[in-house]
């Protein structure tokens, strides 16, 4: 579950360029309007435009470029406009601070699990078959600041949809969450009218695998193994050195992790009676999957020997 992004909220390119570009004052006021429009459509508010308009126009930030716009640099229009779209959503929300239960931020991902969620799991609101773990080091998108990275600690997940990535919960038909009433405490709290409130959530302490399987002395011992041999730092260490140096050798360092990655997830299901669509859970992404966020897959050739190939 994501926060909605307030800069998918956009004219078209070439209304933009035509914008930034004319300088005209009137061409300012009309973009505006489309603009504010196209955001009250996205909350689902279309009928607040009389009451955000008057807002706008008493804004500081708007005030300002009505009466300087004609004046400025194409580039300063530019950078001066997102300024004002992000205060128009922030406008635009403070006549919606509520939850519509849209399930916009459902189709957008779901959601992480905190301490207080592990009561579903022992409810059976959740099943391990359900959820994924993001293993620390690996790289992932950084939702609310939109950046790529490396994780720097554990995170479980509930699992998204294969092709369209939405969360598993949210149901079609009813174009909302299937356990509302269970939904974990990331949902509660999600407020896109307040993306403070998931900022504040976010520096909580994570549901981690170990919180989970307090028990079970083999396969803890099993996920220290595997998290030793098969860290996902070690492949971003590895790509990181064939991006700096070309040194190819390095494709082998990855390959023999893949492998070990491989041998530790048929010895869960082989001998420690683990279900497949747990592994996910028990010992995060498998690492072939993971590698393709480097740009590369594992491809076999004919006598079966496996390589390392770029994905592009
Ligand atoms: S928080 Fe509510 S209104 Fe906002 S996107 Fe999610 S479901 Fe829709
Ligand atoms: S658990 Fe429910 S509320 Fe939360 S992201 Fe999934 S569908 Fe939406």
């Amino acid at each position: 579950m994501k926060q909605n992004s307030n800069h998918s909220i956009q004219l078209d390119a070439a209304r933009l360029r035509d914008l930034f570009h004319s300088g005209r004052r009137k061409k300012f006021v009309a973009g505006v309007r489309l603009a504010l429009r196209q955001i009250l459509a996205k909350l689902h508010v279309e009928g607040h435009y009389d009451q955000v308009i008057t807002l706008t126009k008493q804004d500081p930030c708007y005030r300002e470029l009505n009466n300087t716009w004609e004046e400025l640099k194409p580039a300063v229009r530019s950078q001066k406009w997102q300024e004002l779209m992000e205060r128009l959503v922030q406008i635009a929300y403070g006549t919606r601070p509520y939850c519509l239960r849209c399930g916009e931020c459902c189709l957008l991902g779901s959601p992480s699990l905190h301490l207080e969620d592990a009561e579903l799991l022992s409810r059976g609101v959740l099943s391990t078959r359900q959820i994924y773990t993001l293993r620390r080091g690996e790289p992932v998108k950084f939702n609310l600041e939109g950046r790529l990275g490396v994780l720097p600690s554990e995170l479980i997940k509930i699992k998204q949809h294969e092709e369209k990535h939405h969360c598993i919960f949210y149901g079609k038909n009813q174009k909302g969450c299937t356990i509302y009433d269970h939904r974990p405490l990331q949902c509660r709290v999600q407020a896109c009218w307040d993306p403070e409130a998931l900022e504040k959530l976010w520096q909580q302490e994570k549901l981690t695998r170990r919180h989970l399987i307090k028990e079970d002395q083999d396969l803890l011992a099993m996920l220290d193994v595997h998290d030793e041999r098969c860290d996902p730092k070690k492949l971003d260490a590895a790509f990181t050195r064939l991006h700096d140096t070309g040194d190819l050798a390095v494709l082998n360092e990855v390959l023999d992790i893949l492998r070990q990655d491989t041998a530790i997830r048929d010895f869960v299901t082989k001998k420690l009676n683990c279900k497949d669509e747990e592994l996910d859970f028990l010992l995060g992404r498998p690492l072939v999957e993971i590698v393709r966020a480097y740009g590369m897959k594992v491809e076999k050739d004919e006598d079966g020997v496996y390589h390392l190939v770029s994905d592009q």
